[in-house]
């Protein structure tokens, strides 16, 4: 066994003690006493078993220091330690010291001031707290950063930049939240540990070019945050230079940053993640478009929000409370100028905000999912609306609905529309089903499977919005779809009514007919369209030329 370097008193001999060996090692404690009078010390003999340095009978702080047993950038708080200790208060402190292996450990020292009846000293623990110290670094780590890139996370950097905000208030400052267009791509043809790669390299490129005191984090997937010192103009730049940056990295894949930017003349106090909300409620507005790769937040865009909230909240209850209803818009042979078929078009009738357009709710419905019960809703009214007349003797049209391409995944489809006009004892062809032309591009197996399917059951099919860019005349003629709807409306901002738009409309609608497909033309709006539809053999048609969508009693009265 070891042996004590004593001060010579009996009372010291607890240092050396069976027992007092069994709680150090399960607690890695070192004990000493130190007495100011004689200024002697007796360290435990098993000091050097835990701690590097050479402990010849000079004072533990002597050895310390002189044996370069502290971490050299904790030396400053060990000076700062003993000042306390000779003030003669209690103090403790946590500092790296070396251990006789050579690797630096986590202690904590502590020291405490003692009388007995002859005698004033000092108690000293050094502890070996190491494991402890890396297990709470660890778990701050995993706290405050984010992993795959070792930068802040989302809630780190809204604390980081609030606090910076605070204390500076008056710096010109930009937020930005960015993230990579089709960044999925390279997860799921490459690999995912490839897309970490690429993450991780943008964190070096954040690191790289931002200023000290700046702050970044990763928010989720691919979208950063950045808060920059700068004007809006330097923001910009930076944007551009991350994503030029970015290109070379070494992959065949054409990156191309959506960022939004918070421009902060001077902070106001908005919580941090308000600012990053406004920043990637501008970024999503620039999303996926090939003109601009940055927006900056303006308010309209949290009215556009706050509206979008108000929608969702009151969608369930509008649906119950019957506040949905359909306008039908009437289908005219041009010709003889007589109604041949509407489209429902549905409308929220709100008790004090009036009539809601779909445009206002459509999108959102269709993000949220919310469009496959209006849609069932709509299609129930038409069945109703198209039942009455029946019953009441009117002229029949049939009345087309608009099927939201969400449905195509819902494999009851089929079965609803079918027990739809089983319930209300209709021929199928009353109800003719809109579907948008990209629907018929994007999953074309999935959809030709529920088109045969209703086809075989009586359903007609017409391919909504023709013309708006997704499908070539050449596809048409291998889509079974019995109506194409070419949209004027996307053809006037095409070529504005100019002499090769009219020749375009005039070769699409005559291909459509070699094909032996019925059209009609929609968003007529001047008589010279009218006209002209009739001169290349387009006989149909819907538009404002002719009437708008209206309430159905003012339908029923134009059928009469
Ligand atoms: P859509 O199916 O292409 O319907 C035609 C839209 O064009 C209607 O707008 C109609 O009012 C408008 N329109 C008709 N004639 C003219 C014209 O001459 N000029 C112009 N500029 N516009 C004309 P609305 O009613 O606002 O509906 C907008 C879109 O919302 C519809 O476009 C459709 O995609 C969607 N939608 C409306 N109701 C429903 C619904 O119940 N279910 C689903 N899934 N979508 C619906
Ligand atoms: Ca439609
Ligand atoms: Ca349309």
């Amino acid at each position: 066994m070891p042996s004590s370097k004593t001060c010579g008193c009996e009372k010291y001999k607890w240092l050396e003690d069976q027992r007092y060996q069994t709680i150090l090692q399960s607690t890695r404690t070192i004990a000493y006493e130190y007495n100011p009078q004689t200024n002697k010390e007796l360290v435990s003999p098993f000091i050097g078993k835990y701690i590097a340095g050479n402990y010849d009978g000079r004072l533990l702080s002597h050895v310390m220091l002189e044996d370069n047993v502290i971490h050299p950038d904790d030396l400053q708080l060990s000076l700062a330690y003993r000042e306390k200790v000779a003030l003669g208060t209690a103090t403790h402190m946590t500092l790296r010291l070396r251990t006789p292996e050579g690797p630096y450990h986590w202690f904590k020292m502590s020291l405490c001031p003692y009388h007995d009846e002859d005698s004033f000293y000092y108690l000293g623990t050094i502890t070996d707290i190491d494991t402890e110290i890396r297990h709470q670094e660890a778990l701050r780590y995993h706290a405050e950063y984010d992993l795959a890139t070792g930068i802040y996370n989302k809630a780190t950097f809204y604390t980081a930049t609030g606090n910076w905000m605070c204390s500076k208030p008056n710096i010109h400052r930009c937020l930005i939240s960015f993230d990579i267009d089709r960044f999925k791509i390279i997860n799921e043809t490459l690999s995912l540990s490839e897309g970490d790669n690429v993450l991780r390299y943008i964190a070096g490129l954040l690191r790289d070019m931002t200023d000290p005191g700046e702050t970044y984090a990763r928010n989720n997937s691919d979208i950063f945050f950045v808060c920059l010192a700068r004007p809006r103009e330097e923001a910009v730049a930076f944007v551009r230079k991350l994503e030029q940056r970015l290109n070379q990295y070494p992959l065949d894949f054409q990156f191309v940053l959506s960022a939004g930017i918070v421009d902060l003349p001077r902070y106001n106090g908005e919580p941090v993640n308000i600012l990053c909300d406004w920043a990637a409620m501008a970024q999503h507005t620039v999303k996926g478009s090939y003109i601009n790769n940055h927006a900056f937040y303006e308010n309209s865009m949290s009215d556009a929000l706050n509206k979008e909230h108000y929608i969702t909240k009151n969608m369930n209850m509008a649906l119950k409370e019957q506040q949905f209803q359909i306008f039908l818009q009437p289908k005219y042979d041009m010709r003889t100028r007589t109604i041949v078929g509407a489209e429902a078009l549905s409308r929220w009738i709100h008790p004090t905000d009036g009539i809601i357009s779909p445009g206002e709710f459509i999108p959102l419905f269709e993000r949220n999912g919310f469009i496959l019960r209006l849609d069932e809703y709509i299609w129930e009214l038409a069945c109703q609306t198209l039942r009455r007349w029946l019953d009441e003797g009117l002229s029949l049209v049939p009345i087309s609905v608009n099927v939201s391409r969400m449905h195509l995944h819902d494999s009851d489809l089929c079965n609803k529309l079918i027990s739809l006009v089983k319930k209300y004892d209709l021929p199928p062809h009353c109800l003719d089903l809109e579907i948008t032309e990209s629907a018929y591009i994007d999953n074309p197996n999935m959809l030709y499977g529920i088109m045969d399917k209703l086809q075989e059951a009586g359903f007609l099919f017409s391919m909504d919005d023709f013309g708006s860019g997704y499908s070539s005349l050449n596809a048409l003629k291998d889509i079974p779809v019995d109506v194409v709807k070419i949209d004027l409306n996307f053809l006037r901002k095409a070529r504005r009514g100019t002499e090769i738009g009219r020749n375009i409309l005039k070769g699409t609608i005559k291909m459509i007919q070699d094909i032996h497909l019925s059209v009609i033309a929609e968003g007529v709006e001047t008589q010279d369209q009218a006209e002209f539809l009739l001169d290349v053999g387009c006989i149909h048609a819907q538009g404002y030329y002719y009437a708008k969508p209206m309430p159905v009693s003012d339908f029923e009265k134009l059928l009469c």
